[in-house]
């Protein structure tokens, strides 16, 4: 898939960065472009990226705090500009844009969803969000501002893909390995899917020096089909699980098999999220070791998991000693999950509206609305 990402707030322009680099050392080329987005300068000037600083007017380069109703107010006000930043990198190929931000944050999670009705008007290709949900030990204004900011992404994206700032510590890797480390956790997870469908040179990924041997490897899976599984919009998560490839095609058979169950069970983006709308599996790896029949039996077991009737799978050439099954989940709303995180926002709502009234009368701020629309 050819996109444009658009990292606002610094957790977007981080994990923008981390995928983009990703994509290059991996040379999918799906990433043709990559800008990000803040109302603080501080948070731009180590990116790698393009940079568009928005609401110098209002906050001076300082960034809103933990204000997403002025996230939100100081993207539209600087639409416009941004749109046209925007433009230049948008051409007939872009077959979709991401738009990545920190739900929990003001930049990000303001602007995220007003950035998203933006450019909807405007193209008339997907454009789908990444929104990572704040961990469950991150304070409430975390929680309420991601409560908000979901509801309306939901609403203003085509789908928005969750990652969970949790998912990371339930694997057995802490959050003390620190935002860069999980970053290029998640951009080796997304990475792939961005790059599902596109042509991969053989000569670059499967290491062949000799140049007779070279030619363009055609993937099974295709661009459109990671649309057809988003189609349903909501929400979506993607699962992911890597083993040692076996010499023998046919032992490889069990191994799609366990890893694609790995995948769903244990490595998704959003922990407990297995029932679904619709779903496809890319099962990456060597083509001379790997196993369509795995592929098919994986993807029949993907079928009863999700108990959806629309499960796609293909393959994925890369050159790896590893299968690496990759489970993209459209349609997750009622998932276990997704209710706690709602539960926990509005809980952590309830809380802060408790906290403000004993204090003072309610002034401008998150106390005036009940977890509504942030535009
Ligand atoms: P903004 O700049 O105002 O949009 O706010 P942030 O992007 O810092 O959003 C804060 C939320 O994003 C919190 O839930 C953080 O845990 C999360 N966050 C901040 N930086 C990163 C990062 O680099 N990676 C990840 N995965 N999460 C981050």
């Amino acid at each position: 898939m050819k996109i444009v990402l658009i990292g606002v707030g610094q957790a977007g322009g981080k994990l923008s960065t981390a995928l983009a680099r990703h994509d290059d050392a991996m040379g999918f080329r799906a990433v043709r472009d990559a800008i990000a987005v803040n109302s603080a300068n501080a948070d731009l000037q180590d990116l790698p990226l393009d940079t568009v600083l928005i609401g110098q007017a209002r906050v001076n380069g300082h960034g809103v705090g933990g204000d997403n109703e002025l996230g939100a107010e100081i993207m539209q006000e600087d639409a416009l500009e941004l749109l046209d930043e925007v433009s230049g990198r948008i051409d007939s190929a872009t077959e979709a844009v991401f738009i990545v931000a920190g739900l929990g944050g003001g930049t990000g999670s303001g602007g995220a969803p007003v950035l998203a009705k933006e450019l909807k008007r405007i193209y008339d290709i997907p454009i789908y969000a990444i929104g990572i949900l704040p961990g469950r030990d991150e304070g409430s204004l975390y929680q309420v501002n991601a409560g908000r900011s979901l509801k309306t992404l939901t609403r203003e994206a085509n789908s928005v893909i969750l990652v969970d700032n949790d998912a990371w510590r339930s694997t057995g890797n802490s959050m003390e390995e620190g935002m860069t480390a999980i970053n290029e956790r998640i951009a080796e997870r997304l990475g792939l899917l961005l790059a599902a469908g596109e042509p991969v040179e053989q000569d670059s990924v499967l290491g062949f020096s000799d140049s007779a041997e070279r030619e363009i490897a055609q993937s099974v899976v295709d661009t459109s089909e990671v649309i057809k599984t988003l189609r349903s919009g909501g929400l979506a998560a993607v699962g992911y699980a890597a083993s040692q490839a076996s010499e023998d095609p046919d032992d490889n058979i069990n191994v799609v098999t366990s890893t694609t169950r790995q995948a769903l069970l244990t490595g998704t983006s959003l922990p407990q999220a297995s029932e679904a709308d619709a779903a496809l599996l890319v099962v990456a790896g060597r083509p001379d070791v790997l196993s369509g029949k795995g592929i098919e039996h994986a993807r029949s077991w993907v079928e009863a998991e999700t108990k959806s009737m629309a499960v796609r799978g293909g393959d994925f050439p890369i050159d790896s000693d590893e299968l690496i099954s990759l489970v993209l989940l459209g349609g997750i709303e009622r998932s276990p999950r997704v209710e706690a995180f709602m539960e926990r926002a509005a809980e952590a709502k309830r809380e802060t509206t408790e906290r403000e009234q004993t204090k003072e009368p309610a002034g401008e701020g998150f106390q005036k609305d009940e977890l509504e629309d942030l535009c």
